[in-house]
């Protein structure tokens, strides 16, 4: 049915979605009733309209700054610097690191076309330079494109912060922060070294 597969195709392109599960979320659809799908429609919209990058972190905000950047109690000398909202949350969820984050929004990747320009990397040396930072933890994927941004962050950063801090990996390259489990990330974190 091409009402349907052209549905699938919509959720195919949603991450970690898989030909399975874009199958379910389309049939959840055609069977929902009428209210339900208001409720997603309304929530979806909510999120379009109210969301926003924080102004400081590019976390999600639906403010000014994220919750993240308005918890006073969070240690503000350190900015862990990560790819995606997504490895943000990761990170959150060990409920280990207790200072702010500065979203990248990607990596250095030649095969997307990527010279760098599209990184929010002026906002973060803007940031260091506005506010004296005791340690920047670079917290990029142990891919090829997140080491090669790993390194042309700490040649940008080296002169502006007093410490700068690669996360430990266990598996020299590949994996995905995204994926990892909280108890292997948080030991990633702690075995941060100097870069
Ligand atoms: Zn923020």
């Amino acid at each position: 049915m091409k009402v349907f597969s052209r549905l699938i195709s919509c959720f195919r392109k949603m991450p970690g979605v898989g030909p399975k599960q874009a199958e379910r979320f389309a049939l959840y659809v055609a069977r929902a009733s009428e209210s339900e799908m208001s409720d997603l429609f309304a929530a979806m919209q909510e999120v379009r309209r109210q969301v926003k990058p924080c102004p400081r972190c590019f976390n999600y905000s639906d403010g000014e700054l994220c919750e993240i950047c308005s918890d006073t109690q969070r240690i503000q000398d350190t900015i862990c610097v990560v790819e995606s909202v997504q490895d943000l949350e990761a990170i959150e969820k060990t409920g280990f690191y207790k200072g702010l984050y500065h979203v990248l929004g990607g990596v250095f990747s030649p095969a997307a076309g990527l010279d760098g320009g599209s990184l929010r990397l002026k906002e973060l040396i803007e940031r260091v330079e506005k506010s004296p930072v005791k340690e920047i933890i670079i917290a990029t994927n142990p891919s090829a494109e997140g080491e090669t941004t790993a390194s042309y962050i700490k040649t940008l950063l080296e002169e502006k912060a007093e410490k700068i801090s690669r996360i430990a990996f266990g598996v020299p390259l590949g994996g995905d922060i995204n994926y990892m489990d909280e108890l292997t990330l948080k030991h990633s974190l702690q075995g941060r070294r100097k870069f």
